[in-house]
């Protein structure tokens, strides 16, 4: 799991193409064992290091697998709440998502998929689709909010390993 602040989160990552891309399943599968490793609930690819735009989730007991997901919609309503990453780990900051959202996307067989989805999945997901634009949580606050995360997740991790 790659974690903040690898230079690796802060990339855009490039469309995949289910048709061709034979490495995909694989690719899943290997996102699912390391989500469900870290008791998490979404993961996008370049948090393993793949510079592909697939993400994982799992918030009702079942893997979904989305490639090129992309938010259509987004409702105007709001909701503040804490969120968490695998690759920020040990903080949480609040973030304000949209309560509903419509993605599109393709299914690992290449079909075309439309997504509707409210409060915590439609949370999920417009984490994890940030994540392929080299957005991270961190990214979401500002101010002071964004400080205090900041030094909390470098107190955090200073002391880690030693
Ligand atoms: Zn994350």
């Amino acid at each position: 799991m790659l974690t903040h602040p690898d230079p690796a989160l802060k990339q855009k990552a490039a469309d995949v193409d289910p048709k061709t891309d034979g490495g995909l399943r694989a690719l899943v599968r290997a996102m699912a064992e390391a989500m469900y490793e870290h008791q998490g609930v979404g993961l996008a690819a370049p948090q393993i290091g793949i510079q592909k735009r697939v993400i994982v989730f799992d918030v009702d007991d079942e893997l979904h697998a989305l490639c090129n997901p992309e938010i259509i919609e987004r409702s105007e309503e709001t909701e503040l709440d804490e969120e968490g990453c695998l690759s920020v780990p040990g903080i949480s900051v609040p973030i304000e998502r949209s309560q509903r959202i419509v993605c599109v996307g393709l299914t690992l067989e290449g079909e075309e998929v439309t997504v509707d989805a409210e409060g915590f999945v439609a949370r999920v997901i417009q984490h994890e689709t940030d994540h392929l634009d080299g957005v991270l949580i961190l990214d979401r606050v500002q101010g002071e909010a964004r400080k205090a995360a900041l030094r909390t997740y470098n107190e955090v991790h200073s002391t880690e390993g030693r």
